[in-house]
């Protein structure tokens, strides 16, 4: 597969994007060009306080508080949340947290096309995409609509850097492993090549000194630059196995998700290194390596990052069943997807070996 492409189209919603220290404080500007003048401000339980914050800088623009965003966004979860935004009139939705929150507001839209201003504390790069995954009865289906994009960013380094270490590593992976899957995507472009490549040096020179002092409010910044490029290019463009890989392992052994994207990572690209290398080289020369697989292997390693699937629960026996689902309705790849050779992938994944 060669890096060339000829012509392409790019679209893209309208959204307001604001970079602004303290900006979660400043959310009324933000309702005020929506034309909104009662929000509901959506937290998961563990961010209850940050979402206190802002019902009171809000003040009477604010109709309440929804405290109750789940991982994977389960259905009942949304429902609950949908009857509190009719009761209370909400004109609008305010999320902040990670992905998980982002969700709910994303699901909530989806049903009610109501106007979604976003305050990201991690870097998954949900917000930036009009893609909305949730559960039923356990099964994670994903969808994508314009009504779930939301319309407003407001990334707020202040608030990332409490964000805690681990966390903030495999929250920074997580991001990364859009951005290098849309460079052998085959519906990229340049636009979502220079996005990626933007996003993947973002975080490459910004999460050492992030981990190294998390108070580094510049580099907070540039972490959050490149997690919207990264989100933007998930956006735009297909993914493939890395992707494929982490929604099997997610959504068959409920593994936690940021973990999961670490630790596949370098495995799936180092598998798909023979058939993508002309678009990796350039990632294999941000991080000075000779490929791109190895290369995120020793900057995982090195920033402390989970390296293998036993660490997080997964037993042996496991992997057959992840290798035949992974098989199952694959996401197109650039390398054929051959069970073997993922099964010797997850292997290798699951002692938490360099990649082949
Ligand atoms: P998360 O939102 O599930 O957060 C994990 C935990 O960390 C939560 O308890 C949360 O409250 C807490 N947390 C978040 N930010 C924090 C901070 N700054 N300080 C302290 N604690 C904080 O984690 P995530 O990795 O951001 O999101 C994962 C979910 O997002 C998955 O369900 C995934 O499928 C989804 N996702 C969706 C898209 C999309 O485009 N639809 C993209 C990426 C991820």
């Amino acid at each position: 597969m060669g890096a060339f492409y000829a012509g392409f189209i790019a679209e893209e919603l309208p959204v307001r994007v604001r970079f602004a220290r303290g900006g979660r404080l400043e959310l009324a500007e933000d309702m005020e060009k929506l034309g909104c003048m009662r929000a509901l401000v959506l937290t998961t339980r563990h961010q209850a306080g940050q979402g206190e914050q802002i019902v009171s800088a809000l003040g009477s623009k604010c109709v309440g508080l929804f405290s109750n965003a789940t991982m994977h966004t389960p259905v009942e979860v949304t429902q609950e949340a949908m009857e509190v935004a009719q009761k209370l009139e909400a004109d609008c939705l305010i999320s902040i947290g990670g992905g998980s929150t982002t969700g709910l507001g994303k699901a909530i839209a989806y049903h009610t096309d109501l106007p979604q201003i976003v305050v990201p504390t991690t870097y998954a790069g949900s917000e930036a995409t009009s893609i909305l995954g949730q559960t039923e009865k356990g099964v994670k289906t994903t969808l994508m609509s314009e009504r779930v994009q939301p319309e407003v960013i407001v990334y707020d380094a202040e608030l990332v850097v409490g964000l805690p270490a681990a966390m903030t590593v495999t929250s920074g992976l997580n991001a990364i492993a859009h951005a290098v899957e849309g460079l052998y995507a085959r519906d990229r472009n340049r636009l979502s090549d220079t996005l990626a490549l933007q996003g993947i040096g973002a975080f490459v020179d910004g999460l050492p000194l992030v981990v190294d002092n998390p108070s580094d409010l510049d580099a907070r910044e540039d972490t959050l630059f490149g997690s919207w490029l990264c989100g933007t290019v998930l956006g735009q463009v297909g993914m493939s196995l890395h992707h494929k890989l982490c929604h099997v392992l997610g959504g068959s052994l409920n593994l936690p998700h940021a973990d999961t994207h670490a630790i596949i990572l370098p495995h799936a690209i180092a598998y798909n290194e023979s058939a993508a290398k002309a678009c990796l080289a350039p990632v294999a020369a941000l991080l000075g390596s000779k490929t791109a697989g190895a290369g995120f292997y020793d900057f995982a390693m090195k920033l402390g990052a989970p390296a293998a699937l036993k660490d997080l629960g997964v037993t042996k026996s496991q992997l057959d069943l992840v290798a035949d689902l992974a098989v199952k309705n694959v996401y197109w790849n650039p390398r054929p997807v051959e069970r073997d050779e993922v099964y010797a992938l997850l292997t290798r994944a699951w002692e938490g070996a360099p990649p082949a």
